[in-house]
């Protein structure tokens, strides 16, 4: 679906960016990873994607410093020539109820998620501008569109994801660039690992089929985004959720 594709993913070497990563390679793109620190994710996944013989390149920043967004547009353009695709994925979380939220707690999520964001589609799109074709995603949250206790950083930072999108696509349409935000509900990774069984077990009951998502769930549409499946598909939000948010 991708062949001959090339595409950066921020946060790409965990959870769900590392599924996106590697679905991507297995339908023939080269990629370009960004991640903060976990140097043995970074090696392990080029290691493992070096089995479907596409490029694999992996670069370390921080997605809230702008120059990284330079530096990493840059890296793809020179190793793949072009940037077909960029997923918007590298987010954190940092909880707290709203009276014993911090500035920095907010800061801190809206510097990641929503403002590295915005310096990748800067970046990104300029050169998609040019080439006359590109497929952006934003990875959003349902968060971001039915809001949590416990989350206001969090959910502010995706909702602005939502509206950066739907404004994103408004601009770049007729350069035949896509931009599309995924909000997944809640998916089995490192970000969701630090609930205990029963809080997990209430989360469950509250999604129709039953189950958390998987981050291979959650590739599996990306792909469908990025690929030429989804040529007429621009300015939506996908929610990935089982159900959760009806
Ligand atoms: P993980 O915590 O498993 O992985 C996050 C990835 O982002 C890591 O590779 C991490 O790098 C990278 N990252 C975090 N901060 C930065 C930064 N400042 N600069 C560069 N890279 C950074 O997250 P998930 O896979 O669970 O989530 C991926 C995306 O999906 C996020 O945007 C999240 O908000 C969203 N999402 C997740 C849901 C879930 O249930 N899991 C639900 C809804 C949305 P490193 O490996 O170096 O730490």
């Amino acid at each position: 679906m991708l062949k001959g594709k090339s595409a950066i993913i921020t946060g790409g070497v965990r959870g769900i960016g590392r599924a996106i990563a590697e679905a991507f390679c297995r339908n023939g793109a080269d990629v370009l990873l960004c991640y903060r620190s976990n140097d043995a994710a970074a090696e392990k996944t080029q290691d493992e994607l070096a089995q479907y013989g596409t490029k694999v390149e992996i670069l370390k920043g921080d997605v809230a410093d702008p120059e990284f967004a330079t530096e990493a547009i840059a890296k793809a353009k020179e190793n793949f020539g072009k940037i077909d695709i960029l997923v918007n994925n590298a987010g954190i979380t940092k909880d707290k109820l709203l009276i014993q939220m911090k500035g920095d707690d907010f800061d801190s999520v809206v510097d990641t998620n929503l403002k590295g964001s915005f310096y990748f589609l800067k970046a990104a799109s300029s050169v998609m501008i040019k080439q006359r074709a590109g497929s952006i995603i934003n990875l959003s949250s349902v968060v971001g569109v039915k809001g949590n206790p416990g989350q206001v950083n969090y959910a502010a930072s995706k909702a602005g994801v939502i509206g950066m999108t739907m404004a994103a696509a408004k601009e770049l349409g007729r350069r035949n660039v896509r931009v599309n935000a995924i909000a997944p509900g809640f998916i089995e990774t490192d970000m969701t690992d630090e609930l205990n069984d029963s809080q997990k077990a209430k989360m469950n009951e509250v999604i129709s089929l039953g189950r958390m998502g998987s981050p291979e769930d959650v590739a599996n549409l990306a792909l469908f985004l990025a690929s030429d499946m989804s040529a007429y598909i621009t300015a939506q939000t996908i929610c990935i959720d089982g159900g959760m948010s009806i």
